[in-house]
């Protein structure tokens, strides 16, 4: 079904600790996109809540990585890719090199290391299959590491707030532990008026395993990441893993942060960071406008209202025998230029054989849709058939818009009438 395959679209690069909340399916509300950061610029932050990190330096060429290794003086150096996705340990790049993660004791293999990462794409399990480009390794003090736990802290919608998960079988296969062994992950709701209280700290340190000292030191550990949680307005905070030294020190070795994208306003340093090069450009410039784009493989363009309408459309175009090209959600409270970039993003993919409009008007203003529309097939000059359906708010004099503006624009009476149109179209060419 076409909605699987949307839903697979948005899920994509969803986090991997969702899984472990529920058995049902996770899916989002709105396909919207979380702030996501790189493991470096989420361990600076942790480094500000007295979270307990590693010592490191970043860079982007090979010279630099070496003289970082130096300068950290360190009796083991870790190198670490830094992609916007996890399983990097297991990962390979197409310079041949296997693993984003390297462990070496001489700051000259640090080079050598870092010129078969940088400028090269790294695949892992959570990556698109030609990988993610390389741009910055992560130059750390390595530490020995005697045992690896599993920690998050995230939102949950079966808890309405946030909650914390571990399991004392954390490394890179976590997503196995959920699977074979549930009752190794365990699960503990935050109340959001008293956070995290000394007794959930207490036991969720003692399922992960620490012992003696360890138990207290991961207890401060897991109450400072909530403090974190909280101030930056995180929808996820996960450590795998977060790791016991042989010397006694509980250290988180890996991190990644979600924000909510709400809180933007006020957590301008944190979105200042953020690095949009690993998204979709035409997502990116999609969400300049208010736009959600989410791009398929099928020449049907969507431009719908909402999520639940999107999945709807792409599912009676399917029905229909057609495939869906992408889809822009334009939300609530719409503007002429709005639809006006929609249409532009729309058009400029060359996949794009015809275009449905399905907008079932509630807040949204039919009439603005229309005027809108006419403007964007004039100034665009459209070359593909164009589809409209439009019900709700101000429908008629849409129409009107529409039918008197000479344009060759197809009505539809319903979704159903349209895919069938928007599909006919395309054949008949
Ligand atoms: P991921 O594969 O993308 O999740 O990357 P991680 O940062 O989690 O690193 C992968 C694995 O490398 C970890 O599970 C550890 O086993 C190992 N690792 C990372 N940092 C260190 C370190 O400082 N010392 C040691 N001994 N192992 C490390
Ligand atoms: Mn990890």
């Amino acid at each position: 079904m076409a909605a699987c395959v949307w839903w697979r679209t948005v899920q994509r690069g969803a986090q991997s600790a969702a899984v472990f909340l529920s058995r049902r399916k996770v899916v989002r509300e709105s396909p919207r996109r979380w702030l996501n950061l790189q493991e470096y610029q989420s361990k600076k932050l942790m480094q500000d809540s007295g979270v307990t990190v590693q010592r490191f330096f970043v860079a982007d060429n090979p010279t630099e990585a070496r003289d970082a290794a130096k300068r950290l003086n360190a009796k083991e150096i870790v190198l670490k890719a830094q992609i916007l996705a996890g399983g990097r340990g297991k990962g390979v790049f197409d310079s041949g090199l296997k693993g984003g993660v390297h462990l070496t004791t001489d700051p000259a293999v640090v080079g050598e290391l870092a010129s078969k990462m940088l400028g090269y794409n790294l695949t892992t399990k959570q990556t698109p299959k030609d990988g993610v480009k390389v741009k910055t390794v992560m130059v750390a003090e390595a530490l020995d590491i005697s045992r690896e736990t599993y920690f998050a802290i995230l939102m949950d919608r079966a808890c309405n707030g946030p909650v914390m998960v571990g399991s004392p079988q954390g490394g890179m296969d976590i997503e196995e532990v959920a699977a074979r062994t549930p009752e190794l992950i365990f699960k503990e709701a935050i109340d959001i008026f008293e956070g995290v209280r000394d007794d959930q700290a207490l036991r969720m340190a003692a399922n992960l395993g620490f012992k003696g000292p360890l138990e207290r030191q991961a207890a401060d550990q897991i109450k400072k990441l909530y403090d974190l949680f909280l101030k930056v307005d995180a929808t996820q905070v996960e450590v795998n893993p977060l790791g016991e030294t042989p010397q006694g020190q509980v250290v988180c070795f890996d991190a990644k942060i979600n924000f909510d994208d709400n809180a933007e306003f006020r957590q301008k340093a944190v979105f200042a960071m953020d690095d949009t090069a690993e998204s979709d450009p035409i997502e990116t410039e999609a969400a300049k406008y208010d736009l959600k784009y989410i791009g398929l493989d099928g020449n049907i363009a969507c431009f719908v209202n909402g999520a639940g309408l999107a999945m709807a459309t792409c599912d009676i175009i399917d029905l229909h025998g057609g495939k869906p090209a992408n889809f822009l959600d334009l939300g609530g409270g719409v503007k002429e230029n709005q639809v006006y970039a929609a249409f532009k993003l729309l058009t400029a993919d060359p996949k794009v054989e015809a275009i449905l409009v399905n907008i079932f008007g509630g807040i949204v203003n039919c009439a603005i849709i229309a005027n809108g529309i006419t403007k964007a097939c004039r100034e665009l000059e459209l070359k593909v058939p164009l589809v409209v359906r439009l019900e709700g708010t101000n429908v008629h004099e849409a129409k009107r818009i529409l039918s008197e503006s000479g344009l060759p624009i197809t009505a539809a009476s319903d979704l159903d009438d349209a895919a069938r149109k928007a599909v006919a179209a395309i054949a008949k060419k």
